[in-house]
């Protein structure tokens, strides 16, 4: 058990699978009660038997987290399992685009920023009201390298993205003095479903993924997973309203 998580309840989104699994993993190995969140039951069940074959504690609970009342009831679920929520990863995320930006549907838009932006928005909200009145707590929200600059045939992707990082560094400084810290993850590619689904739509997003990162290879969940949980940790108290690329060095540029 880390030293450096003094909380003991962390909550993930978006963790039936890719990157969300891999963070709530992450958590339970640190000894941490974890509060699995998706629209997928079976993945998100999945997701919380290998937590307790290793031997953690979690549980899942079903949110859309583009509806209030279903993000208002994980929270308050949140608080009647565990007692308390000191960790929430805001990670659930869509990405549907096949063109370019004068190719995008007025559904396609509605849908993306629905579940990157109005979710996260919903789940800060709830999370911050709960975090407020037991003391303080930390918040990651995972953005994308699309959040940092363009993402040619991810223009509304991009778009949503950029605005978690608006939502993080506004509640950030909101919220400093209140003790409750909240920073944004940005990967780049990352090798999950949403990537390989990518792949198959368009190969040659996939060749060029491959190119664009300095160190020559993608990333791993695991990776981004290590970032989330520095981020929550004591060891990063003085670190509230930033946007951390995990990229394998494609910022650099
Ligand atoms: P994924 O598709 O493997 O997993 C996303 C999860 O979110 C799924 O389990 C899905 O069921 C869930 N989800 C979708 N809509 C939901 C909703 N309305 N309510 C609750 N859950 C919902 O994707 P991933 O690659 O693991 O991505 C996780 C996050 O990381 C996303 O926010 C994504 O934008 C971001 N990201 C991914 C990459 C990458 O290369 N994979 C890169 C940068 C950022």
């Amino acid at each position: 058990m880390s030293a450096f998580l003094s909380g003991q309840v962390a909550l993930v989104t978006g963790a039936a699978a890719g990157i969300g699994r891999a963070i709530a993993l992450a958590f339970a190995r640190e000894g941490r009660k974890v509060v699995v969140s998706d629209v997928d039951t079976a993945g998100g069940e999945g997701t919380v038997a290998q937590i307790r074959a290793a031997g953690g504690e979690a549980r899942f609970i079903r949110c859309d987290v583009t509806r209030d009342a279903e993000v208002r009831a994980l929270v308050e679920g949140c608080k009647e399992a565990y007692g308390r929520l000191d960790y929430a990863v805001n990670n659930a995320g869509i990405e549907i685009e096949k063109g370019k930006l004068a190719d995008g549907t007025e559904s396609e838009f509605d849908a993306i920023m629905a579940v990157n932006v109005k979710g996260v928005w919903l789940c800060m909200k709830h999370e911050i009201a709960l975090m407020l009145a037991q003391g303080g707590g930390a918040i990651v929200n995972i953005s994308s390298v699309a959040g940092l600059g363009a993402a040619p045939k991810m223009s509304i992707y991009a778009a949503s993205k950029h605005a978690v990082i608006g939502l993080t560094r506004s509640a950030a400084v909101e919220y400093g003095k209140k003790n409750v810290r909240i920073n944004a993850v940005c990967p780049a590619v990352i090798d999950t479903d949403m990537f390989r689904r990518a792949a198959e739509t368009d190969p040659r997003k996939a060749q060029i993924a491959l190119s664009v990162h300095p160190v020559g290879r993608i990333g791993k969940v695991e990776e981004v997973a290590a970032a989330v949980l520095y981020l929550c940790s004591d060891a990063a108290a003085f670190t509230t309203g930033v946007a951390l690329p995990v990229d394998g060095g494609q910022t650099a540029f």
